[in-house]
């Protein structure tokens, strides 16, 4: 899979425009393509790219079911729309919104109940890798939102493993360091739920992941994919990684 995560960028215009060129262009890809647009697109968005192979996600869900609470949006509303994934977890969310692993496991368990596919994010900062924790903090992300999913759930779900010090930050894990967490990743999954769910489960990789170094990232045997930023905001670069994996 190639997902992408727009974030808080473009107008509705000048999302419908971005996704009528990929309308044009996506049209046998080798891989399953997302794009995650903010809220207020996605009704839009979703119906300009029905019956294309370009599927459209939520970049977050409301971990309530519905009621007094101003502002948000909820899984049931997201699916409404025709979108069919909701990226969650994403570390900008974790920090900037304070979304703790209970949250989390809320949010999840709303999308999977309203039949959205989640792309559960996690991933280290600095401080964490510096310290060589990455695989400890990794798997307590894993345990605190998605471990409680039976195997039936877990199949709906896609895992994007981000190093937040390569989000927006132009500082990619090597190819080495994808793999090897990834791996490790695919591991706790086996460990869980079983090598052939493991082998089953989508892991992307999302940092900094660019036209010129997707190719390298997506060799690796462990990575799926990728969730790609900034580059997913321009048609030609978010092509080039789509024909990457
Ligand atoms: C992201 O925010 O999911 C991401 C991977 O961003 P970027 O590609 O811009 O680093």
């Amino acid at each position: 899979m190639v997902a992408g995560n727009w974030k808080m960028n473009k107008t509705l215009q000048e999302g419908v425009a971005l996704a009528t060129e990929l309308k044009q262009s996506v049209k046998n890809p080798k891989c399953a393509v997302v794009i995650g647009t903010p809220f207020i697109h996605l009704a839009t968005v979703a119906e300009l790219l029905k019956g294309t192979p370009v599927k459209v996600a939520a970049e977050n869900c409301a971990d309530k079911v519905s009621g007094a609470y101003t502002g948000e949006v909820s899984a049931a509303m997201v699916a409404s729309t025709g979108a069919e994934y909701c990226i969650l977890g994403h570390s900008e969310r974790r920090a900037y919104y304070h979304e703790t692993p209970e949250i989390l496991r809320e949010k999840v368990l709303l999308a999977l109940e309203n039949n959205l596919k989640p792309i559960f994010c996690i991933g280290e900062v600095k401080e964490e890798r510096e310290a060589g924790k990455q695989n400890e903090v990794v798997k307590a992300q894993l345990e605190g939102s998605v471990f409680n999913l039976s195997a039936e759930q877990w199949a709906n779900i896609t895992l994007a493993y981000e190093p937040v010090w390569a989000i927006g930050t132009g500082l990619t894990a090597t190819p080495e360091q994808a793999q090897e967490m990834h791996a490790y990743i695919r591991s706790l999954i086996a460990e869980k739920y079983g090598n052939e769910v493991a082998d089953n489960t989508t892991i992307l990789y999302g940092g900094s992941c660019n036209a010129k170094n997707a190719a390298e990232l997506f060799a690796n045997p462990d990575v799926d994919g990728g969730l790609i930023g900034g580059a997913s905001l321009k048609a030609p670069d978010f092509l080039t990684i789509i024909e990457a994996r």
